[in-house]
């Protein structure tokens, strides 16, 4: 699908340019005449992109855009602010003011296309994200991990002009904490980030040794250094290839001559949105194994089934093809409590769940769904080779017991089994083949434990 670009200024006839310019390139563009107008389409259209211009009579970008920023329904969608090349202040003031770049009137279309590409690119990888987030947080509490956004950051600098290597390591400075490295030549470049944790890579385009895209090139092609950041320094006439920098992968840029306010802005941006970045991500990993393992036996939980197994039914119902459910129960594991103690309890919890795991395949599913009760799903396993792997599963735990401590004999434990499968002829459910599992467990229990009793399908 196409991106839809919001274009904001008060004259129709920018509008109008910036509209064409855009929409040669095949994107979507919506309008709006002033600040006000923009804020309200920004939260019912969600545009993939604003391009907002500064100078509006009442509400200005600087407001429109602060205020965009500060919704948290609106605050992922990136702002270009178009302004006036010659005003530094009003650059500074955009970023502060939350914008992720700026454009100068009048506007360079290749610039333009570029930053739109870039943009974009970004946006679709924070969206990808903040989806995961949102399944990861549908499955668990809101998340403690702290946000740390203006921490003391690493940035790798490579610059061959000591005059500019100077000036830009003494900004860099000024960001609370930071540190800069800097190099003079690509190899010690790539050495570098291969053994330092970088955050920002600030790369001059102008380097006596060789050409520094291929170096962006190498960042991004490798696992490793695929989200580090990368801000180019570029002469004025080298447009183009900062142009085909960002299509590389770059993330933003800075014209010399240098002013420090602005590299420091876009230095900053660029360290925040790795940290947001980076927040997400890790948020989701935590989020994910919190939500989905037990902790105590690795095994999923039963949130995760409940979750995952209605999509798997309905997959595997589509094609009829079965899908095994097993339900083990330990027999007598609260005399195990009462006899060893709780946490031997704990022991032969994991090791029932090793010994479980170590009897299905790899693509089976092992679950624990109650203390000492646990779930197999089996895909594409019908009654008699799911009988079969209970019954492996029985004599595997009942066979040798389960040692506590090094040079334990251990503990002898045995398990109970019900197995049913998955029918599509009737109104079948994933629920109604663990009740049937349920059942059959339930007289594996009744007619002396220590056994696998199967549901017949209730015909
Ligand atoms: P049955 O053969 O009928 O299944 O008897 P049982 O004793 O296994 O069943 P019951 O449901 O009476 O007891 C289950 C026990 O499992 C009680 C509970 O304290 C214990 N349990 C549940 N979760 C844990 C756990 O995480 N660790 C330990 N050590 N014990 C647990
Ligand atoms: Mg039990
Ligand atoms: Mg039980």
């Amino acid at each position: 699908m196409s991106a839809r670009i919001l274009v904001v200024d008060d004259n129709p006839l920018n509008i109008k340019l910036l509209a064409a310019k855009l929409m040669r390139d095949y994107y979507i563009v919506i309008s709006a005449e002033s600040g006000e107008k923009a804020i309200e389409l920004t939260e019912k259209e969600k545009p993939d992109l604003i391009l907002l211009d500064i100078m509006m009579p009442e509400m200005d970008g600087f407001e429109t855009c602060k205020r965009i920023k500060a919704n948290e329904k609106t605050s992922h969608i990136p702002i270009v602010m178009v302004t006036a090349l010659s005003d530094v202040t009003d650059r500074v003031r955009g970023l502060e003011a939350g914008a992720d770049d700026f454009l100068t009137k009048p506007i360079n279309d290749m610039a333009l296309m570029a930053r739109v590409r870039s943009l974009l690119r970004l946006k679709m990888i924070m969206d990808e994200w903040r989806l995961r987030e949102a399944t990861a947080s549908q499955l668990t509490l809101p998340n403690s991990l702290e946000k740390d956004e203006d921490g003391p950051a690493r940035i790798l600098l490579l610059e061959d002009s000591p005059h500019d290597r100077d000036r830009i390591v003494n900004t860099i400075r000024k960001l609370t904490g930071s540190t800069a490295t800097a190099v003079e030549n690509m190899d010690d470049a790539v050495q570098e980030t291969k053994l330092g944790d970088y955050d920002l890579a600030i790369v001059s385009l102008d380097l006596q040794s060789g050409d520094s895209l291929f170096f962006c090139s190498q960042l991004r092609a490798d696992e490793a250094t695929r989200s580090l950041p990368i801000l180019l320094i570029a002469n004025e006439n080298e447009i183009d290839r900062v142009a085909k920098g960002l299509d590389l992968g770059a993330n933003d840029y800075v014209l010399r001559p240098l002013e420090s306010s602005e590299l420091l802005a876009r230095a900053r941006t660029q360290l925040r949105q790795k940290r947001h970045h980076d927040w997400l991500r890790k948020n989701y990993e935590q989020n994910m194994s919190l939500a989905l393992v037990d902790p105590l036996t690795g095994a999923y939980n039963r949130r995760y089934l409940d979750v995952h197994l209605p999509r798997m039914f309905a997959k595997y119902r589509s094609d009829n093809r079965p899908i095994a459910v097993l339900m083990l129960d330990i027999d007598f594991f609260k005399k195990i409590n009462d006899t060893y103690g709780h946490p031997s309890g704990d022991v032969v919890l994991k090791a029932i769940v090793a010994r479980i795991t170590q009897s299905v395949r790899p693509h089976d599913l092992v679950a624990r769904t109650g203390g000492e009760e646990f779930s197999v799903i089996m895909p594409e396993a019908d009654m008699q080779t799911a009988i079969n792997v209970g019954e492996r599963m029985r004599e595997k735990i009942s066979a040798t017991p389960i040692p506590i401590n090094d040079n334990d004999p251990g503990i002898t434990v045995t398990i109970s089994i019900g197995v049913a499968v998955t029918r599509y002829d009737k109104e079948d459910s994933i629920d109604s083949a663990f009740l049937r599992a349920d059942t059959a467990l339930y007289r594996a229990k009744q007619t002396g434990r220590n056994r696998v009793e199967s549901d017949a399908g209730g015909d």
